[in-house]
Protein backbone atom coordinates (compact mmCIF):
# COMPACT_ATOMS: atom_id res chain seq x y z
CA UNK A 1 0.00 0.00 0.00
CA UNK A 2 1.16 3.44 -0.28
CA UNK A 3 1.54 5.52 2.30
CA UNK A 4 0.51 8.60 0.79
CA UNK A 5 -1.66 11.60 2.52
CA UNK A 6 -4.99 11.00 1.42
CA UNK A 7 -7.44 14.02 0.23
CA UNK A 8 -11.08 14.42 1.59
CA UNK A 9 -12.54 12.33 -1.28
CA UNK A 10 -10.19 9.46 -1.09
CA UNK A 11 -11.34 7.13 0.69
CA UNK A 12 -7.90 5.33 1.43
CA UNK A 13 -4.12 6.15 0.69
CA UNK A 14 -4.06 3.44 -1.84
CA UNK A 15 -6.73 5.18 -3.41
CA UNK A 16 -4.39 7.98 -4.33
CA UNK A 17 -2.97 5.41 -7.09
CA UNK A 18 -3.62 5.95 -10.70
CA UNK A 19 -7.07 5.02 -11.73
CA UNK A 20 -6.15 4.57 -15.35
CA UNK A 21 -8.28 5.75 -17.76
CA UNK A 22 -10.11 8.44 -15.37
CA UNK A 23 -10.76 12.19 -16.86
CA UNK A 24 -11.88 13.39 -13.49
CA UNK A 25 -9.79 15.68 -12.89
CA UNK A 26 -7.57 18.46 -14.58
CA UNK A 27 -5.13 17.97 -17.32
CA UNK A 28 -1.36 18.27 -15.74
CA UNK A 29 -0.29 21.68 -15.04
CA UNK A 30 -3.93 22.98 -15.86
CA UNK A 31 -4.78 24.10 -12.12
CA UNK A 32 -3.51 27.75 -12.91
CA UNK A 33 -6.67 30.09 -13.95
CA UNK A 34 -9.55 27.86 -12.91
CA UNK A 35 -11.47 29.21 -9.86
CA UNK A 36 -11.86 26.29 -7.95
CA UNK A 37 -8.54 24.79 -7.41
CA UNK A 38 -8.86 20.91 -8.50
CA UNK A 39 -8.86 17.88 -5.60
CA UNK A 40 -7.47 16.08 -8.56
CA UNK A 41 -5.14 15.71 -11.50
CA UNK A 42 -4.39 13.88 -15.03
CA UNK A 43 -0.78 12.80 -15.64
CA UNK A 44 -0.98 12.16 -19.14
CA UNK A 45 0.81 10.33 -22.21
CA UNK A 46 2.67 13.47 -24.58
CA UNK A 47 2.99 11.33 -27.18
CA UNK A 48 -1.20 10.84 -27.04
CA UNK A 49 -2.31 13.14 -24.65
CA UNK A 50 -4.32 9.87 -23.22
CA UNK A 51 -4.74 10.03 -19.20
CA UNK A 52 -2.17 7.42 -17.74
CA UNK A 53 -3.49 7.91 -14.03
CA UNK A 54 -5.35 10.39 -12.35
CA UNK A 55 -3.99 11.65 -8.75
CA UNK A 56 -4.98 13.74 -5.91
CA UNK A 57 -3.93 17.64 -5.22
CA UNK A 58 -2.88 17.67 -1.78
CA UNK A 59 -3.07 20.27 0.46
CA UNK A 60 -0.52 21.76 3.04
CA UNK A 61 -2.96 20.13 5.85
CA UNK A 62 -2.37 16.60 3.43
CA UNK A 63 1.49 17.33 3.12
CA UNK A 64 2.04 18.32 7.03
CA UNK A 65 0.28 14.95 8.10
CA UNK A 66 2.21 13.02 5.76
CA UNK A 67 5.22 14.55 7.68
CA UNK A 68 4.02 13.47 10.68
CA UNK A 69 3.86 10.11 9.62
CA UNK A 70 7.10 10.22 8.44
CA UNK A 71 8.51 11.57 11.99
CA UNK A 72 7.32 8.05 13.73
CA UNK A 73 8.73 6.12 10.91
CA UNK A 74 12.05 7.92 10.64
CA UNK A 75 12.76 7.32 14.69
CA UNK A 76 11.66 3.21 13.46
CA UNK A 77 13.61 3.19 10.22
CA UNK A 78 16.92 5.08 12.30
CA UNK A 79 16.69 2.65 15.17
CA UNK A 80 17.17 -0.71 12.61
CA UNK A 81 20.73 1.02 12.56
CA UNK A 82 22.99 0.80 9.33
CA UNK A 83 22.30 -3.12 8.87
CA UNK A 84 18.93 -3.19 8.92
CA UNK A 85 18.49 -0.34 6.87
CA UNK A 86 21.26 -1.81 3.84
CA UNK A 87 19.66 -5.42 4.48
CA UNK A 88 16.00 -3.89 3.89
CA UNK A 89 17.26 -1.09 1.32
CA UNK A 90 18.76 -4.46 -0.75
CA UNK A 91 15.01 -5.90 -0.91
CA UNK A 92 13.43 -2.97 -2.36
CA UNK A 93 17.13 -3.27 -4.40
CA UNK A 94 15.99 -6.40 -5.97
CA UNK A 95 12.65 -6.06 -6.29
CA UNK A 96 12.91 -3.10 -8.09
CA UNK A 97 15.11 -5.02 -10.22
CA UNK A 98 12.65 -7.77 -10.88
CA UNK A 99 10.24 -5.02 -12.05
CA UNK A 100 12.73 -3.02 -13.99
CA UNK A 101 10.24 -3.61 -17.20
CA UNK A 102 6.83 -2.88 -15.53
CA UNK A 103 8.12 0.54 -13.79
CA UNK A 104 9.87 1.46 -17.30
CA UNK A 105 6.28 1.60 -18.72
CA UNK A 106 5.09 3.46 -16.41
CA UNK A 107 7.78 6.30 -17.00
CA UNK A 108 7.33 5.98 -20.53
CA UNK A 109 3.66 6.43 -20.30
CA UNK A 110 4.31 9.72 -18.19
CA UNK A 111 7.57 11.21 -20.19
CA UNK A 112 6.90 9.41 -24.00
CA UNK A 113 10.76 8.33 -23.96
CA UNK A 114 11.86 5.19 -25.08
CA UNK A 115 11.54 1.79 -22.90
CA UNK A 116 15.11 1.34 -22.73
CA UNK A 117 15.92 4.81 -22.26
CA UNK A 118 13.58 4.26 -19.12
CA UNK A 119 15.18 0.85 -18.73
CA UNK A 120 18.61 2.81 -18.51
CA UNK A 121 17.31 5.65 -15.78
CA UNK A 122 16.35 2.66 -13.85
CA UNK A 123 19.61 0.31 -13.79
CA UNK A 124 21.37 3.41 -13.02
CA UNK A 125 18.88 4.43 -9.84
CA UNK A 126 20.01 0.83 -8.83
CA UNK A 127 23.15 0.88 -9.04
CA UNK A 128 23.15 4.19 -6.68
CA UNK A 129 20.78 2.55 -4.48
CA UNK A 130 23.30 -0.40 -3.97
CA UNK A 131 26.22 2.30 -3.05
CA UNK A 132 24.20 4.13 -0.92
CA UNK A 133 22.89 1.30 0.90
CA UNK A 134 26.51 -0.32 0.92
CA UNK A 135 28.87 2.36 1.77
CA UNK A 136 26.50 4.67 4.13
CA UNK A 137 28.01 2.74 7.86
CA UNK A 138 31.38 3.78 6.43
CA UNK A 139 30.96 7.11 5.58
CA UNK A 140 28.45 8.18 8.27
CA UNK A 141 29.37 6.20 11.09
CA UNK A 142 30.84 7.30 14.26
CA UNK A 143 34.54 7.68 13.75
CA UNK A 144 37.46 8.23 16.04
CA UNK A 145 39.20 11.99 14.91
CA UNK A 146 42.51 13.02 16.05
CA UNK A 147 42.16 15.31 19.53
CA UNK A 148 45.33 17.21 18.55
CA UNK A 149 47.73 18.74 21.00
CA UNK A 150 45.96 20.86 22.87
CA UNK A 151 42.92 18.72 23.37
CA UNK A 152 45.43 15.60 23.57
CA UNK A 153 43.26 14.11 26.99
CA UNK A 154 40.54 13.97 24.84
CA UNK A 155 38.86 11.23 22.82
CA UNK A 156 37.27 12.32 19.61
CA UNK A 157 34.30 10.93 17.78
CA UNK A 158 32.29 12.32 14.78
CA UNK A 159 28.96 10.47 13.40
CA UNK A 160 26.69 11.52 10.87
CA UNK A 161 22.72 10.82 12.40
CA UNK A 162 19.90 11.55 10.05
CA UNK A 163 18.10 14.97 10.02
CA UNK A 164 14.79 12.83 10.69
CA UNK A 165 12.61 13.66 7.66
CA UNK A 166 13.29 14.37 4.42
CA UNK A 167 11.25 16.06 1.65
CA UNK A 168 12.33 15.68 -1.83
CA UNK A 169 10.87 17.84 -4.84
CA UNK A 170 11.70 16.31 -8.58
CA UNK A 171 11.45 16.85 -11.80
CA UNK A 172 9.73 14.53 -14.91
CA UNK A 173 12.92 14.22 -17.39
CA UNK A 174 14.42 11.58 -15.34
CA UNK A 175 11.77 10.47 -12.99
CA UNK A 176 13.36 7.52 -11.41
CA UNK A 177 16.99 8.34 -11.75
CA UNK A 178 17.38 12.23 -10.70
CA UNK A 179 14.72 12.14 -7.26
CA UNK A 180 16.73 8.71 -6.39
CA UNK A 181 19.89 10.54 -6.11
CA UNK A 182 18.12 11.87 -3.08
CA UNK A 183 15.51 9.29 -1.97
CA UNK A 184 17.88 6.47 -1.88
CA UNK A 185 21.07 8.47 -0.20
CA UNK A 186 18.45 9.88 2.06
CA UNK A 187 17.02 6.25 3.15
CA UNK A 188 20.65 4.98 3.33
CA UNK A 189 21.27 7.91 5.78
CA UNK A 190 18.84 6.84 8.22
CA UNK A 191 15.84 8.91 7.25
CA UNK A 192 12.41 9.01 5.94
CA UNK A 193 11.25 10.70 3.02
CA UNK A 194 8.23 12.61 1.34
CA UNK A 195 8.41 12.69 -2.09
CA UNK A 196 7.04 15.20 -3.97
CA UNK A 197 7.03 14.14 -7.90
CA UNK A 198 6.67 16.59 -10.85
CA UNK A 199 2.66 16.70 -12.06
CA UNK A 200 4.20 15.10 -15.21
CA UNK A 201 5.19 12.27 -13.17
CA UNK A 202 2.81 11.30 -10.26
CA UNK A 203 2.62 7.39 -11.01
CA UNK A 204 5.93 6.77 -11.57
CA UNK A 205 6.70 8.79 -7.70
CA UNK A 206 4.08 6.08 -6.66
CA UNK A 207 4.99 3.28 -8.35
CA UNK A 208 8.54 3.71 -6.77
CA UNK A 209 6.55 4.16 -2.99
CA UNK A 210 4.49 1.47 -3.98
CA UNK A 211 7.55 -1.24 -4.34
CA UNK A 212 8.95 0.15 -1.28
CA UNK A 213 5.69 -0.43 0.65
CA UNK A 214 6.17 -4.19 -0.69
CA UNK A 215 9.42 -4.99 1.02
CA UNK A 216 9.06 -2.50 4.11
CA UNK A 217 5.91 -2.64 5.36
CA UNK A 218 6.11 -1.67 9.00
CA UNK A 219 6.01 2.12 8.80
CA UNK A 220 5.76 4.71 6.07
CA UNK A 221 9.25 5.26 5.09
CA UNK A 222 8.90 6.31 2.13
CA UNK A 223 5.65 8.60 1.06
CA UNK A 224 4.24 10.07 -1.85
CA UNK A 225 2.66 13.58 -1.97
CA UNK A 226 0.84 14.73 -5.68
CA UNK A 227 -0.08 17.93 -6.68
CA UNK A 228 1.16 21.33 -8.85
CA UNK A 229 3.53 23.76 -7.20
CA UNK A 230 1.80 24.64 -4.25
CA UNK A 231 1.85 20.81 -2.70
CA UNK A 232 5.78 20.98 -3.23
CA UNK A 233 5.27 24.73 -1.39
CA UNK A 234 3.43 22.91 1.20
CA UNK A 235 6.60 20.52 1.73
CA UNK A 236 8.98 23.26 1.75
CA UNK A 237 7.02 24.94 4.77
CA UNK A 238 6.38 21.40 6.37
CA UNK A 239 9.14 21.48 8.97
CA UNK A 240 11.11 18.38 7.53
CA UNK A 241 14.96 18.22 8.57
CA UNK A 242 15.64 18.79 5.19
CA UNK A 243 14.48 19.59 1.95
CA UNK A 244 16.13 18.05 -1.81
CA UNK A 245 15.01 19.81 -4.69
CA UNK A 246 15.88 19.07 -8.49
CA UNK A 247 14.08 21.05 -10.92
CA UNK A 248 14.30 24.81 -12.81
CA UNK A 249 16.64 27.25 -11.58
CA UNK A 250 13.45 29.73 -10.99
CA UNK A 251 11.46 27.33 -8.57
CA UNK A 252 14.55 26.54 -6.82
CA UNK A 253 14.91 30.11 -6.03
CA UNK A 254 10.97 29.78 -4.76
CA UNK A 255 11.96 26.71 -2.69
CA UNK A 256 14.83 28.21 -0.87
CA UNK A 257 12.77 30.85 -0.46
CA UNK A 258 10.03 28.52 1.16
CA UNK A 259 12.76 26.96 3.27
CA UNK A 260 14.01 29.93 4.81
CA UNK A 261 10.69 30.76 6.57
CA UNK A 262 11.71 27.53 8.88
CA UNK A 263 15.37 28.14 8.68
CA UNK A 264 15.06 24.55 6.65
CA UNK A 265 18.59 23.58 4.98
CA UNK A 266 18.48 22.77 1.16
CA UNK A 267 19.74 21.25 -1.66
CA UNK A 268 19.07 22.74 -4.34
CA UNK A 269 19.94 20.43 -7.94
CA UNK A 270 18.82 22.85 -10.57
CA UNK A 271 19.50 22.75 -14.98
CA UNK A 272 22.47 23.44 -16.80
CA UNK A 273 23.94 25.03 -20.00
CA UNK A 274 26.57 22.57 -20.43
CA UNK A 275 29.54 22.54 -23.03
CA UNK A 276 31.63 20.32 -24.90
CA UNK A 277 34.97 20.75 -25.77
CA UNK A 278 36.61 19.52 -28.88
CA UNK A 279 40.54 19.67 -29.13
CA UNK A 280 42.80 19.10 -32.20
CA UNK A 281 43.50 15.54 -31.01
CA UNK A 282 40.31 14.46 -30.35
CA UNK A 283 38.83 11.46 -31.68
CA UNK A 284 36.76 13.02 -33.62
CA UNK A 285 34.52 10.21 -34.43
CA UNK A 286 33.67 9.90 -30.49
CA UNK A 287 33.22 13.00 -29.60
CA UNK A 288 30.41 13.29 -32.69
CA UNK A 289 29.14 10.84 -31.10
CA UNK A 290 29.28 11.86 -27.60
CA UNK A 291 28.29 15.16 -28.95
CA UNK A 292 24.77 14.20 -30.44
CA UNK A 293 24.01 11.26 -28.13
CA UNK A 294 24.41 13.99 -25.62
CA UNK A 295 22.24 16.58 -26.91
CA UNK A 296 19.68 14.76 -28.58
CA UNK A 297 18.58 11.58 -26.14
CA UNK A 298 15.58 11.94 -23.65
CA UNK A 299 14.68 15.02 -26.58
CA UNK A 300 17.52 17.17 -24.94
CA UNK A 301 15.51 17.08 -21.59
CA UNK A 302 18.39 16.30 -19.50
CA UNK A 303 20.41 18.49 -17.01
CA UNK A 304 23.90 17.26 -17.98
CA UNK A 305 23.09 17.20 -21.62
CA UNK A 306 25.01 18.60 -24.51
CA UNK A 307 23.77 21.93 -25.30
CA UNK A 308 27.06 23.87 -25.97
CA UNK A 309 30.07 22.33 -28.47
CA UNK A 310 33.15 24.26 -28.68
CA UNK A 311 35.54 22.76 -31.27
CA UNK A 312 38.76 23.88 -32.23
CA UNK A 313 39.32 25.67 -36.05
CA UNK A 314 41.63 22.79 -37.33
CA UNK A 315 39.59 19.85 -36.98
CA UNK A 316 36.09 22.05 -37.04
CA UNK A 317 34.98 20.95 -40.61
CA UNK A 318 35.58 17.83 -40.55
CA UNK A 319 33.82 17.48 -36.98
CA UNK A 320 30.86 19.30 -38.18
CA UNK A 321 30.41 16.41 -40.89
CA UNK A 322 30.47 13.66 -38.28
CA UNK A 323 28.06 15.38 -36.48
CA UNK A 324 25.49 16.28 -39.58
CA UNK A 325 25.85 12.66 -40.52
CA UNK A 326 25.05 11.07 -37.38
CA UNK A 327 21.94 13.29 -36.26
CA UNK A 328 20.70 12.94 -39.79
CA UNK A 329 20.28 9.23 -38.84
CA UNK A 330 18.43 10.30 -35.14
CA UNK A 331 14.81 10.49 -35.56
CA UNK A 332 12.22 11.27 -32.90
CA UNK A 333 9.35 9.63 -32.44
CA UNK A 334 6.82 7.41 -30.47
CA UNK A 335 7.42 4.17 -32.01
CA UNK A 336 9.23 1.85 -29.81
CA UNK A 337 12.39 2.66 -32.69
CA UNK A 338 12.50 6.09 -32.34
CA UNK A 339 15.99 7.39 -30.61
CA UNK A 340 13.89 9.63 -28.57
CA UNK A 341 10.13 11.00 -27.74
CA UNK A 342 8.37 14.19 -27.30
CA UNK A 343 8.59 16.99 -25.29
CA UNK A 344 7.15 15.73 -21.74
CA UNK A 345 6.48 19.01 -20.82
CA UNK A 346 4.21 20.63 -23.73
CA UNK A 347 5.17 24.59 -22.77
CA UNK A 348 9.10 23.87 -23.21
CA UNK A 349 7.91 23.13 -27.03
CA UNK A 350 7.62 26.97 -27.30
CA UNK A 351 10.94 27.99 -25.71
CA UNK A 352 12.83 25.82 -27.62
CA UNK A 353 11.68 26.75 -30.97
CA UNK A 354 12.25 30.57 -29.41
CA UNK A 355 15.52 30.21 -29.24
CA UNK A 356 16.01 28.85 -32.66
CA UNK A 357 13.97 31.41 -34.31
CA UNK A 358 16.33 33.99 -32.00
CA UNK A 359 19.39 32.13 -33.49
CA UNK A 360 18.52 32.27 -37.12
CA UNK A 361 17.60 35.53 -36.42
CA UNK A 362 21.20 36.34 -35.16
CA UNK A 363 23.05 34.55 -38.25
CA UNK A 364 23.06 31.64 -37.30
CA UNK A 365 23.24 28.47 -39.59
CA UNK A 366 21.10 25.37 -39.47
CA UNK A 367 23.04 22.33 -40.78
CA UNK A 368 20.33 20.00 -39.39
CA UNK A 369 16.85 20.57 -39.42
CA UNK A 370 15.26 24.46 -38.53
CA UNK A 371 12.01 25.84 -37.80
CA UNK A 372 9.64 23.14 -39.57
CA UNK A 373 12.12 20.52 -37.09
CA UNK A 374 9.18 21.60 -34.35
CA UNK A 375 6.25 19.74 -34.95
CA UNK A 376 4.44 19.01 -31.25
CA UNK A 377 4.84 17.40 -29.12
CA UNK A 378 7.97 15.93 -31.48
CA UNK A 379 10.72 18.49 -32.54
CA UNK A 380 13.50 16.60 -34.78
CA UNK A 381 17.00 17.28 -34.17
CA UNK A 382 18.78 20.80 -34.54
CA UNK A 383 22.19 21.37 -35.25
CA UNK A 384 23.16 25.26 -35.46
CA UNK A 385 26.47 26.58 -36.12
CA UNK A 386 28.06 30.48 -35.82
CA UNK A 387 25.42 30.79 -33.31
CA UNK A 388 25.95 34.11 -31.66
CA UNK A 389 27.57 34.20 -27.85
CA UNK A 390 24.80 36.23 -26.31
CA UNK A 391 21.81 34.79 -28.69
CA UNK A 392 18.80 32.82 -26.38
CA UNK A 393 20.14 29.31 -27.37
CA UNK A 394 23.31 30.15 -25.99
CA UNK A 395 22.77 32.24 -22.91
CA UNK A 396 19.82 30.01 -21.75
CA UNK A 397 18.98 26.18 -20.68
CA UNK A 398 17.03 24.80 -23.90
CA UNK A 399 16.11 21.64 -22.86
CA UNK A 400 15.38 20.34 -26.52
CA UNK A 401 17.54 18.33 -29.08
CA UNK A 402 18.87 21.53 -30.12
CA UNK A 403 22.57 21.61 -30.14
CA UNK A 404 24.96 24.91 -31.00
CA UNK A 405 28.27 23.78 -32.42
CA UNK A 406 30.50 26.99 -32.99
CA UNK A 407 33.92 27.18 -33.79
CA UNK A 408 37.01 28.32 -31.69
CA UNK A 409 40.49 29.62 -32.14
CA UNK A 410 42.07 27.51 -29.63
CA UNK A 411 40.91 25.37 -26.28
CA UNK A 412 41.84 28.72 -24.43
CA UNK A 413 38.75 30.44 -26.26
CA UNK A 414 36.82 27.07 -25.84
CA UNK A 415 37.33 27.20 -21.95
CA UNK A 416 36.57 31.29 -21.50
CA UNK A 417 33.13 30.90 -23.77
CA UNK A 418 32.85 27.50 -21.66
CA UNK A 419 32.78 29.20 -18.51
CA UNK A 420 30.87 32.26 -19.53
CA UNK A 421 27.58 31.05 -18.37
CA UNK A 422 25.98 31.58 -15.04
CA UNK A 423 24.69 27.95 -14.80
CA UNK A 424 27.60 25.28 -13.88
CA UNK A 425 26.85 21.70 -13.80
CA UNK A 426 28.36 19.43 -16.05
CA UNK A 427 31.15 19.47 -18.90
CA UNK A 428 32.69 17.11 -21.98
CA UNK A 429 35.93 17.29 -23.11
CA UNK A 430 37.57 15.66 -25.73
CA UNK A 431 41.23 15.64 -25.87
CA UNK A 432 43.74 12.79 -26.23
CA UNK A 433 46.81 14.52 -23.89
CA UNK A 434 44.90 17.75 -22.48
CA UNK A 435 41.26 16.49 -20.98
CA UNK A 436 41.48 16.86 -17.43
CA UNK A 437 44.07 19.52 -17.92
CA UNK A 438 41.11 21.43 -19.64
CA UNK A 439 38.78 19.96 -17.13
CA UNK A 440 40.34 21.40 -14.25
CA UNK A 441 39.54 24.85 -15.49
CA UNK A 442 36.44 24.43 -16.21
CA UNK A 443 33.91 25.92 -13.57
CA UNK A 444 30.91 23.76 -12.65
CA UNK A 445 30.50 20.38 -10.95
CA UNK A 446 31.40 17.58 -12.87
CA UNK A 447 33.33 16.71 -16.09
CA UNK A 448 33.34 13.95 -18.68
CA UNK A 449 36.65 13.54 -20.53
CA UNK A 450 36.27 11.55 -23.62
CA UNK A 451 33.00 10.92 -22.67
CA UNK A 452 29.49 12.73 -22.05
CA UNK A 453 27.53 11.98 -18.61
CA UNK A 454 29.41 9.42 -17.68
CA UNK A 455 30.18 10.91 -13.62
CA UNK A 456 26.17 10.37 -13.25
CA UNK A 457 27.05 6.31 -13.47
CA UNK A 458 29.51 6.42 -10.96
CA UNK A 459 27.74 6.13 -7.55
CA UNK A 460 30.77 6.78 -5.70
CA UNK A 461 31.45 10.68 -7.64
CA UNK A 462 29.22 13.93 -6.25
CA UNK A 463 26.86 14.83 -8.46
CA UNK A 464 25.93 18.89 -8.59
CA UNK A 465 26.77 21.96 -10.25
CA UNK A 466 27.77 25.58 -9.12
CA UNK A 467 25.81 29.11 -9.43
CA UNK A 468 22.76 29.31 -11.29
CA UNK A 469 23.05 25.31 -11.09
CA UNK A 470 22.66 24.82 -7.18
CA UNK A 471 24.43 23.73 -4.40
CA UNK A 472 24.87 21.03 -2.38
CA UNK A 473 25.56 17.35 -3.65
CA UNK A 474 23.88 14.14 -4.54
CA UNK A 475 25.33 10.32 -5.32
CA UNK A 476 28.95 9.51 -3.46
CA UNK A 477 30.23 10.08 0.12
CA UNK A 478 29.13 14.15 -0.40
CA UNK A 479 25.71 12.73 -1.21
CA UNK A 480 25.00 10.24 2.10
CA UNK A 481 26.59 13.78 3.75
CA UNK A 482 24.29 15.81 2.48
CA UNK A 483 21.31 14.13 4.03
CA UNK A 484 22.78 13.74 7.65
CA UNK A 485 23.99 16.41 10.28
CA UNK A 486 27.74 16.22 11.43
CA UNK A 487 27.64 15.32 15.63
CA UNK A 488 30.67 16.06 17.24
CA UNK A 489 31.86 14.31 20.39
CA UNK A 490 34.81 14.61 22.37
CA UNK A 491 35.49 12.34 25.57
CA UNK A 492 37.67 13.26 28.79
CA UNK A 493 40.30 10.08 29.16
CA UNK A 494 42.20 11.75 31.84
CA UNK A 495 42.50 15.13 33.36
CA UNK A 496 44.26 17.30 31.18
CA UNK A 497 48.29 18.08 32.44
CA UNK A 498 47.32 22.06 31.20
CA UNK A 499 43.46 22.97 32.82
CA UNK A 500 42.56 26.69 31.79
CA UNK A 501 38.83 26.00 30.26
CA UNK A 502 38.25 26.85 34.74
CA UNK A 503 37.55 29.89 36.46
CA UNK A 504 40.67 28.17 38.96
CA UNK A 505 43.31 28.32 36.36
CA UNK A 506 46.08 30.24 37.50
CA UNK A 507 48.33 33.02 35.29
CA UNK A 508 51.05 29.80 35.19
CA UNK A 509 48.88 27.56 33.61
CA UNK A 510 48.05 30.61 30.95
CA UNK A 511 52.04 30.77 30.60
CA UNK A 512 52.60 27.18 29.87
CA UNK A 513 50.34 26.71 26.97
CA UNK A 514 51.18 30.47 25.68
CA UNK A 515 54.90 29.04 25.95
CA UNK A 516 53.71 25.53 24.07
CA UNK A 517 51.95 27.23 21.42
CA UNK A 518 55.05 29.66 20.63
CA UNK A 519 56.89 26.15 20.47
CA UNK A 520 54.47 24.33 18.26
CA UNK A 521 53.02 26.66 16.03
CA UNK A 522 54.94 29.86 16.30
CA UNK A 523 58.25 28.93 14.36
P1 LIG B 1 10.36 22.71 -12.23
O1 LIG B 1 11.25 23.65 -11.54
O2 LIG B 1 9.23 23.26 -13.03
O3 LIG B 1 9.68 21.70 -11.19
C1 LIG B 1 10.45 20.89 -10.36
C2 LIG B 1 9.60 20.41 -9.21
O4 LIG B 1 9.28 21.51 -8.36
C3 LIG B 1 8.27 19.81 -9.64
O5 LIG B 1 7.95 18.72 -8.81
C4 LIG B 1 7.32 20.96 -9.41
O6 LIG B 1 6.00 20.57 -9.24
C5 LIG B 1 7.88 21.55 -8.14
N1 LIG B 1 7.47 22.93 -7.88
C6 LIG B 1 6.98 23.84 -8.74
N2 LIG B 1 6.75 25.01 -8.11
C7 LIG B 1 7.10 24.83 -6.82
C8 LIG B 1 7.11 25.67 -5.67
N3 LIG B 1 6.72 26.93 -5.71
N4 LIG B 1 7.56 25.15 -4.51
C9 LIG B 1 8.00 23.88 -4.45
N5 LIG B 1 8.00 23.04 -5.49
C10 LIG B 1 7.56 23.51 -6.68
O7 LIG B 1 11.29 21.79 -13.10
P2 LIG B 1 10.88 20.68 -14.15
O8 LIG B 1 10.04 19.64 -13.49
O9 LIG B 1 10.37 21.35 -15.36
O10 LIG B 1 12.30 19.99 -14.44
C11 LIG B 1 13.17 20.47 -15.39
C12 LIG B 1 14.30 21.24 -14.74
O11 LIG B 1 14.96 20.39 -13.83
C13 LIG B 1 15.35 21.66 -15.74
O12 LIG B 1 15.77 22.98 -15.48
C14 LIG B 1 16.48 20.68 -15.49
O13 LIG B 1 17.72 21.14 -15.90
C15 LIG B 1 16.36 20.48 -14.03
N6 LIG B 1 17.01 19.24 -13.63
C16 LIG B 1 18.15 19.31 -12.89
C17 LIG B 1 18.83 18.16 -12.53
C18 LIG B 1 20.04 18.21 -11.66
O14 LIG B 1 20.37 17.20 -11.04
N7 LIG B 1 20.75 19.32 -11.54
C19 LIG B 1 18.37 16.84 -12.97
C20 LIG B 1 17.15 16.88 -13.72
C21 LIG B 1 16.51 18.06 -14.04
P3 LIG B 1 5.00 20.59 -10.50
O15 LIG B 1 5.64 19.74 -11.55
O16 LIG B 1 3.80 19.95 -9.93
O17 LIG B 1 4.86 22.01 -10.91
Amino acid sequence: MTQTGTPAESPSSSDTGPSAGSSAGSSAGSSAGSSVPPTEFDSLDPRSGTVVGSYPVQDAAEVNAAVARAAVAAEWWAALGFAGRRKRLGEWRKLLVKRIDQLAEVVTAETGKPLDDARLELVLAVDHLAWAARNAQRVLGRRKVGAGLLMSNQSATLAYPPFGVVGVIGPWNYPVFTPMGSIAYALAAGNAVVFKPSEFTPGVGHALAETFAEVISEQPVLQVVTGFGETGAALCRSGVGKLAFTGSTATGKRVMAACSENLTPVLIECGGKDPLIVDADADLDAAADAAVWGGMSNAGQTCVGVERVYVVEPVADEFLRRVVARAHAVRAGGEATADFGPMTMPAQIDVVAGQLRDALDRGAHALVGGTASVRAPYIEPVVLTDVPEDSTAITQETFGPLLTVNRVTDTEDAITRANATAYGLGASVFSAKRGEEIAARLRCGMVAVNGVITFAGVPALPFGGVGDSGFGRIHGEDGLREFARAQAVTRQRFAPPISVMTFTRGARSMRRLVSLVRTVHGR
